[in-house]
């Protein structure tokens, strides 16, 4: 890419940006007297639309107009307006998402149904220092069906030296646990290094395998490409308050394919799942429906729905490909302003990325409290490192440029 380093590049790549228009549909946060707020975290958590509270109020006064009424005008199927948004998002067919609940509570229902393991076929193959929610839900489903970590677990761990995986050795311990391995359970964009795996060749290894393949796309959704149903994946989780933005807390996306959707194993089941037809018929036998929503348990949780409704509307506006393409050119140019700047830094996310660097610098707290009252929100992990994470929908090129002017001069002081 024909990047520079000036700020009249970046200017002009923000008056070329088709995108530029969507960051006055968010709001910003405030500058202060004498600082600029630069807000790099829209991995952790995304900004408010601004459409967000006049659809709440509009709800509320639903409510307070017609009390029970509402859900009969609107709510009871109030969740199916989102299920074809988020499947555009995830490359899905709208009949293979639903959204509810929590991503960790989602993972302990899908792991429910696509984990059980049988007498040879037990292991599952994680990433060593996955999310902790992964880890422990993990740790806790192995402990719960009587194994124990050290016969199931299979963590596949950076080489010595590197802090990110090589992809080489998940589809090599794919190959060498063969049809000993029940689930391949993964983030598709580890969270910590920004690093994007190649979920479609390690499904299809696992597939060939006979293993069930399950992502965390925590990450992923809104912010890289995917194509789920495609690649043949199973089952796969996000919450939709990082990229998403729709709001701390949020309820999340669940992805399960069609090829599942007659389901005759394991599930917990709750009302929500029950065909539509005779839910409120209230009959004793549980009949659920034949889409993703059959794994539903309880009824939608609809003002938390709203925000994610309001980003929805915006994603599918601005066009997945676009925000993605968008996002690798924004933090294309971070990493090339800060391997002309910042040559003290190192760069550990690798090639593979989305739209998120995390960079290692000695000092590393003290230069991210500085960064902090400097007006840059980024996050901060153990022991070193720095996330950086400029959101196609509402972060510049010019930003870009003036975070790292603004680590330069921290690291001068
Ligand atoms: C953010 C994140 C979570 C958060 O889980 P919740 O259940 O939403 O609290 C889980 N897993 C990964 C990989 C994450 O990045």
């Amino acid at each position: 890419m024909n990047f520079k380093d000036s700020i009249s590049y970046a200017e002009k790549e923000d008056q070329e940006d088709q995108l530029s228009h969507f960051r006055q549909k968010f709001f910003y946060p405030k500058d202060s007297l004498d600082k600029k707020i630069i807000y790099f975290c829209g991995n952790s958590l995304g900004l408010q639309p601004k459409s967000v509270p006049e659809l709440i109020k509009n709800e509320l006064e639903l409510w307070g107009e017609k009390g029970v009424l509402g859900q009969h005008i609107r709510w009871v199927d109030f969740h199916e307006r989102l299920a074809k948004p988020s499947a555009n998002i995830v490359g899905a067919k709208p009949s293979e998402v639903v959204i509810m609940n929590a991503l960790t509570v989602n993972i302990h229902l899908l792991l429910v149904s696509f984990y059980h393991p049988q007498k040879k076929r037990f292991k599952v193959i994680i990433e060593k220092d996955a999310f902790p929610s992964d880890q422990y839900a993990i740790e806790s489903q192995i402990s719960f069906h009587g194994y124990n970590k050290e016969e199931a677990l299979v963590e596949i761990a950076p080489r010595d030296g590197r802090k990110v995986l090589d992809e080489k050795d998940i589809l090599d311990a794919i190959e060498l646990h063969g049809d000993s391995i029940a689930l391949i359970y993964l983030g598709g964009v580890n969270y910590y290094t920004g690093q994007v795996f190649d979920m479609e060749s390690i499904t299809s290894l696992g597939k060939k395998h006979g293993a069930t393949i399950g992502f965390n796309l925590a990450h992923c959704a809104g912010n890289i490409e995917l194509e789920l149903h495609d690649w043949g994946v199973d089952f796969a989780s996000w919450c939709t308050y990082k990229y998403l933005c729709a709001g701390p807390g949020s309820p999340a996306g669940v992805f399960i394919h069609e090829d599942h959707h007659d389901w005759k194993g394991p599930r917990f089941a709750g009302w929500w799942g029950h065909d539509k037809n005779t839910r409120f018929k209230m009959p004793a036998k549980f009949s659920p429906i034949k889409t993703a929503e059959g794994w539903q348990i309880s009824n939608a949780p609809i003002m938390g729905m709203i925000p994610l409704m309001a980003s929805l509307e915006l994603y599918e506006k601005a066009g997945m490909e676009n925000i993605r393409n968008k996002g690798i050119r924004l933090t294309g140019y971070l990493e090339f302003l800060i391997k002309i700047d910042l040559p003290e830094v190192s760069i550990i996310t690798p090639n593979n990325k989305g739209s998120q660097l995390s960079i290692s610098i000695k000092k590393g707290r003290q230069v991210f409290d500085r960064l902090i009252e400097e007006g840059l929100i980024c996050d901060w992990r153990e022991p070193d490192v720095i996330r950086l994470a400029p959101h196609p929908l509402f972060n510049t090129f010019q930003e870009v440029f003036n975070t790292v002017k603004l680590i330069r001069d921290v690291l001068n002081e």
